[in-house]
């Protein structure tokens, strides 16, 4: 299988590494010269419960490379989907299924711009895994992946994709109850990442104040309120009790959210809260905590632009 993955961050670098070491033919496709150089002279290093694994995919910028591919996998962030899909159009053609399992609403709908719907499969991880280094990628234990065709009809071809990730040694799924699941890990973001970008407290933190786990508890309820409209089958408990845990056990995560933030770059925060609230007007409802965190995080935002609003870092 040839397999492109477009944005080698921590997400690209983690399906594209696995993908290569269980023998896929893959490219990683990014436009961090530092991380493409020490992946082609060195190899990409893994690190996990598993040990270290040192995988040899080719990557380099999307003009870099010719050859169409039979599979996309876009894994940028959400600001950076429509961009980098357009500058690796030409490696897609009318056989390439392109995948996205980022996080929050919208990347499909950027997508199928620009390919046909009955080629999109969309997805939800919750693996955590973070870049320590050019060419190293430290994943944190435990996860799974779970993917399907984005018109919600059974695909042979998703099924190939899951079945060659499951090979790789990453647990991944194909399941037609994935919109579910993506809107449960919308509303664990759209509270957990939000709040924390807000306080600046990491999730264990959150977890001790009692306004913490409230107003997280109050963002869930709104996020499967608009779930429920939209006849998504939604299971709040299961939100509520996986940020429990995220309470409890993962008490010194500093969620993504933050960390952009502390480091002035631009959040998911559109993709996550504001599809959120976009979602809520669209079918008459009111999120307003969801809608006050988005707000907030806005204006967080504005101090790391310039005049012409562009982001600095
Ligand atoms: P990341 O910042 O580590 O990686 C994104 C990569 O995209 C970077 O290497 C960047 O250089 C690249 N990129 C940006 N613009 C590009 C362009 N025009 N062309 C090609 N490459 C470009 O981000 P990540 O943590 O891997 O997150 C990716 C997605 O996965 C997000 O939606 C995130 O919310 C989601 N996600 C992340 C995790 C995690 O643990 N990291 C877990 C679940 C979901």
């Amino acid at each position: 299988m040839k397999i492109g993955i477009i944005g080698a961050g921590a997400m690209g670098s983690l399906f594209g590494g696995h993908l290569a070491l269980g023998g896929q033919d893959v490219t990683l496709i990014d436009v961090n010269a530092d991380h493409i150089s020490a992946i082609n002279e060195n190899g990409l290093y893994i690190e996990g419960a598993s040990g270290v694994h040192c995988a040899r995919p080719r990557a380099g910028r999307p003009e870099d490379f010719a050859e169409t591919q039979d599979y996309v996998i876009i894994s940028t962030k959400g600001a950076h989907t429509e961009n980098a899909l357009v500058s690796a159009l030409h490696l897609v053609n009318e056989r390439t299924w392109v995948l996205t399992a980022q996080n929050g609403l919208g990347n499909a709908d950027l997508i199928a711009r620009h390919v046909p719907l009955d080629r999109i499969a969309i997805g939800t991880t919750n693996y955590a895994a973070a870049l320590s280094g050019p060419g190293r990628l430290l994943l944190q234990a435990g996860g799974d992946l779970r993917i399907w065709a984005a018109n919600g009809s059974r695909a042979p071809a998703v099924e190939r994709l899951a079945e060659a990730i499951s090979a790789a040694g990453l647990d991944c799924k194909a399941d037609p109850k994935v919109e579910g699941a993506i809107w449960e890990k919308i509303a664990f973001n759209a509270a957990i990442n939000s709040l924390s970008a807000v306080t600046r407290y990491r999730v264990g933190e959150l977890g001790d104040l009692p306004a913490g786990r409230t107003l997280a508890e109050l963002v869930a309820k709104e996020v499967a309120e608009v779930a429920c409209a939209r006849c998504v089958e939604f299971d709040l408990s299961r939100v509520q009790r996986l940020q429990d845990i995220a309470f409890t056990h993962h008490r010194e995560h500093q969620p993504s959210m933050l960390c952009d933030v502390l480091a002035g770059r631009e959040t998911e925060i559109e993709n996550i809260n504001g599809a959120v609230v976009r979602e809520a007007h669209r079918l008459g409802l009111h999120a307003p905590v969801t809608e006050a965190l988005l707000l907030l995080v806005r204006l967080i935002e504005r101090s790391a632009r310039n005049d012409k609003g562009e982001f600095l870092a």
